[in-house]
């Protein structure tokens, strides 16, 4: 938890110190966006990155696993992810020759409120990402064959056994592209169904099928030793927790090393002028989330409000086929006692699926009594691009009767989503 600001700050020389408007910790997804946007209204931002910019989401998540998704081997996918995450940190650092930037090559460390490093400002932005959480059992630092998803893409030569410890989005999207590359993969999970942001009727077929095709997964299984597990290499996927780091306290914030830094709907933490944005706040760890609450904080900065609704946040699991989904799950709409109807549609039933030869899949529409859409579930090819669509027909507050009005194209797999309607 936080504690007292640094009694030592007001012997920092002041004179050293450069002033400027923001000052941003990260240049990922969060940060760089920050900084992008900070820059265009005007505001002169120095941004800190200990790193690679770019983050998480550039070097070691979400742009490399989706080169991995699209690549026919495993050779292949080294081959192109070497190619196409320089290509994009290389347009990151073009956003961050703005005029307005200063990028500085070094880890940010908060002196004091206003204070990081040499720099001093009314603003600060923290957009430090998130971490590995590693399974607390012995061995797991020690024995060569444990990595993360940072160290199994790191790999030169595939594994011919791979485990993985957890199905979450991480260890699901791993094990269905490592298990097409050619290795034997087994997941190990300790929850009696995968993915658990994702409706479990959506999530058990879609587990179902990747067992059919050959996967196999030990559910409701505790992993208490590393030497039961029989396998050449062993992925840790039982998620991750924000980076924190000690000289937060010297800012005097609230945070927790668990949960994150806290925040209110402006993602400004408990000390005025501090922001906490993206995976650092625990809030929502998606690479789009950071971006969008990186605009909501520098909108506070600048005065100004915008109608970003939070609540309406889609997902998508790269898994093949994908998953994606935006709103309740029908478990949580039971739980909360909502009066909701379901609506299904079905791949196999879609002519441009059946033209594709991508006919498994299955979608979950769920709306209120008058109609209005609540959220979306689905598995199946592109289903992150039809739950996309339904994202925004929920920030208009559609209703399916108005959806069913809606002239979508054909042969198009948005069809999908207009057949549960009608
Ligand atoms: C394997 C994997 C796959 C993923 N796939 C997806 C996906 O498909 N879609 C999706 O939406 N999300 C995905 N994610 C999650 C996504 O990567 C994160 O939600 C996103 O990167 C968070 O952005 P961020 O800006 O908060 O932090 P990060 O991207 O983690 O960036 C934080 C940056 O801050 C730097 N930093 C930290 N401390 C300091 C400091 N004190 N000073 C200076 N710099 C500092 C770090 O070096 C880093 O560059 C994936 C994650 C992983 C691990």
């Amino acid at each position: 938890m936080s504690s007292q600001r640094n009694i030592l700050s007001p012997l920092i020389n002041r004179c050293s110190m450069t002033t400027t408007d923001l000052v941003i910790l990260g240049a990922g997804p969060g940060g760089y966006r920050a900084a992008e946007y900070a820059a265009k209204q005007g505001l002169k931002v120095v941004v800190f990155e200990g790193s690679e910019v770019g983050g998480t989401c550039l070097n070691v998540g979400c742009i490399p696993t989706k080169t991995y998704v699209h690549s026919a081997s495993f050779a292949e996918a080294r081959q192109r992810m070497g190619e196409v995450v320089p290509q994009l940190r290389a347009g990151v650092e073009s956003i961050l020759l703005h005029p307005n930037i200063t990028l500085v090559k070094e880890t940010g460390r908060f002196i004091d409120a206003n204070t990081v490093n040499e720099f001093t400002a009314p603003h600060i932005i923290i957009a430090t990402g998130s971490e590995t959480k590693w399974l607390p059992i012995e061995g797991v630092r020690t024995d060569p064959r444990v990595v993360d998803s940072t160290g199994l893409l790191q790999q030169e030569a595939l594994p011919k056994r791979l485990a993985i410890i957890g199905a979450g989005v991480i260890g699901m999207e791993f094990a269905s592209v490592f298990h097409r590359f050619g290795s034997e993969v087994t997941v190990i999970e300790y929850l009696k169904e995968c993915l658990p942001a994702l409706d479990s009727d959506i999530a058990k077929r879609l587990r179902k099928l990747l067992e059919k095709r050959g996967i196999t997964f030990k559910m409701k299984t505790a992993v208490e030793n590393l030497a039961d597990i029989d396998a050449d290499l062993i992925l840790m996927a039982t998620g991750r927790k924000p980076r924190v780091q000690p000289d937060f306290a010297n800012a005097g914030i609230e945070y927790d090393e668990r949960k994150g830094i806290s925040v209110d709907a402006n993602f400004e933490t408990t000390v005025k002028g501090i922001y906490a944005i993206g995976d650092v706040n625990g809030m929502q760890m998606l690479a789009h989330a950071a971006e969008m609450q990186a605009v909501r904080a520098v909108n506070h900065i600048l005065g100004k409000t915008d109608a970003i609704n939070f609540s309406i946040m889609p997902a998508a699991i790269f898994t093949e086929p994908e998953a994606a989904c935006v709103g309740p799950t029908e478990d949580q709409l039971k739980e909360k006692g909502v009066a909701y109807t379901c609506k299904k549609s079905f791949w196999r039933a879609n002519g441009k699926a059946l033209a594709m030869g991508e006919t498994e899949g299955m979608l979950k529409l769920f709306c209120d009594p008058d109609g209005v859409i609540l959220g979306c579930h689905a598995y199946g090819s592109h289903s992150a691009d039809i739950v996309q669509e339904v994202s925004v027909l929920m920030c208009k507050h559609t209703t399916i009767s108005e959806l069913a009005d809606m002239v979508h194209i054909h042969p198009t797999l948005s069809e999908i989503l207009k057949n549960a309607v009608d």
